[in-house]
């Protein structure tokens, strides 16, 4: 049984041969929840990416009590994604979703697969079309299969774990997993391995007593481009319209689900058990963040502000996450409705609402305090990305303050109100 341990072996060892770091958000969210984004800001920011791209691209968003919040979507689906360093730059990072499950292994080795596509520029993963994204992605599948064969104590308990989930894949197609339909190459490949022997296979793809993973790598290419569907093949499954070929894989591909299914409703399992320590986690964290929301209790003119001003930036919070618009603050400030509202909101009418509704109050909040001059030295803090932590440190220096009053005294400032 491959460890956890021996994965991360392996790719401390392709990451070093490829200049890229690696992630796992259970490092980021689960197990070292306070220190989730600096880790995963800096490392984006050794490969290029600055915190305002990442925010448009939408990998990270803005958090309610200030700061960045890593996006969680990818993390609760358990999907993982390799990155190519920004322009020139020549690091490399991938974010993993776990070492625990098969699944989970399958996918620290696909990633590295990306990482090595992306250092020798194979099937153009730099700039990707339809037809070359299904190329890579079958070729980082296939990759993955063939160090997993080579570790597995033979080729039908490879068969068993593997094989019942990608059967999946083929008879239940659907639109984003047409790029992964690697089962006809990952056959030919088992095929082969048969053929010479699982052993001298293992043998002749071993230097100095590991795995030779650039050696895996190209000879994985050339099964690809030998076996994989040709761009009019591809093409007519995209549309619906699949060759004989594809029927008839579909049909050995229910057999194969059968053969895999009592393995992957375990599996399943461990997965549906890790979704809920995950959420259980999600949630106390979201609630440490509310509760720095709050508004402070004394009623100073001070106090006032800041609270004002952090309920703003938790308006802006709505707007950039829940309904897409950035620019709230510019708008507010040109006394001017959003632009570059998104596709989304235009087409539905019920959400354009609730979006012009979180606007209002924005507006409200603003036309009431703009001439102030505190507030607005808080404002332009708001408007950049890294200085919203220290209009919430404000907040918290200013909580320190009441709470280390001796409780006479407040009573007294709130009485002189
Ligand atoms: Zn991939």
């Amino acid at each position: 049984m491959l460890t956890a341990d021996e994965v991360k072996r392996d790719l401390n060892d392709i990451c070093a041969q490829t200049n890229a770091h690696w992630l796992c958000y259970d490092d980021i969210h689960t197990e070292n929840k306070d220190k989730d984004c600096s880790l995963y800001l800096r490392e984006m920011q050794r490969i290029g990416y600055s915190k305002l791209m990442l925010l448009y691209a939408g990998n990270i968003q803005l958090s309610y009590g200030g700061g960045l919040e890593i996006r969680h979507q990818e993390e609760m689906h358990f999907s993982a994604y390799t990155m190519n360093g920004n322009k020139n730059n020549k690091n490399r990072l991938i974010v993993l979703s776990g070492f625990d499950t098969d699944n989970d292994k399958h996918t620290v080795y696909h990633e590295c697969a990306h990482l090595f596509q992306f250092k020798y520029n194979t099937f153009g993963i730099r700039y990707r079309d339809d037809y070359t994204t299904y190329l890579s992605e079958v070729h980082a599948n296939t990759f993955a299969s063939m160090v997993l064969l080579l570790k597995a104590n033979s080729v039908l308990e490879y068969k068993k774990r593997r094989l019942g989930r990608f059967a999946d894949g083929v008879e239940k197609i659907s639109e984003n997993m047409l790029y992964y339909m690697s089962l006809p190459v990952e056959l030919q490949l088992m095929k082969e391995i048969r053929k010479n022997g699982r052993l001298n296979t293992l043998h002749a793809f071993q230097k100095k007593g590991a795995l030779d993973f650039k050696k895996i790598l190209f000879y994985t290419k050339d099964l690809v481009e030998k076996y994989a569907y040709s761009e009019k093949e591809f093409k007519q499954i995209q549309n619906n319209k699949p060759p004989f070929k594809h029927l008839l894989l579909q049909s050995k591909a229910h057999a194969y689900r059968l053969v895999g299914k009592a393995y992957w409703e375990h599996e399943f399992f461990k997965y549906r058990k890790k979704i809920k320590k995950h959420t259980k986690i999600e949630k106390a964290r979201i609630q440490a963040k509310l509760e720095k929301v709050e508004r402070l209790p004394q009623k100073t003119p001070h106090a006032e502000i800041i609270n004002e001003i952090c309920r703003l930036d938790c308006y802006q919070v709505e707007m950039t996450n829940e309904h897409g618009v950035f620019n709230s603050l510019d708008a507010l400030k040109n006394n001017a409705v959003p632009l570059e509202v998104p596709n989304s909101l235009k087409e539905n009418p019920d959400k354009a609402q609730e979006m012009q509704k979180t606007f209002d109050k924005m507006r409200e909040i603003y036309q009431k305090y703009k001439d102030n001059e505190m507030f607005q030295s808080l404002f332009k803090k708001l408007e950049i990305l890294e200085m919203r932590d220290q209009v919430w440190a404000l907040k918290e220096k200013e909580r320190a303050k009441i709470k280390s009053l001796p409780s006479a005294q407040i009573t007294k400032e709130q009485n002189s109100r």
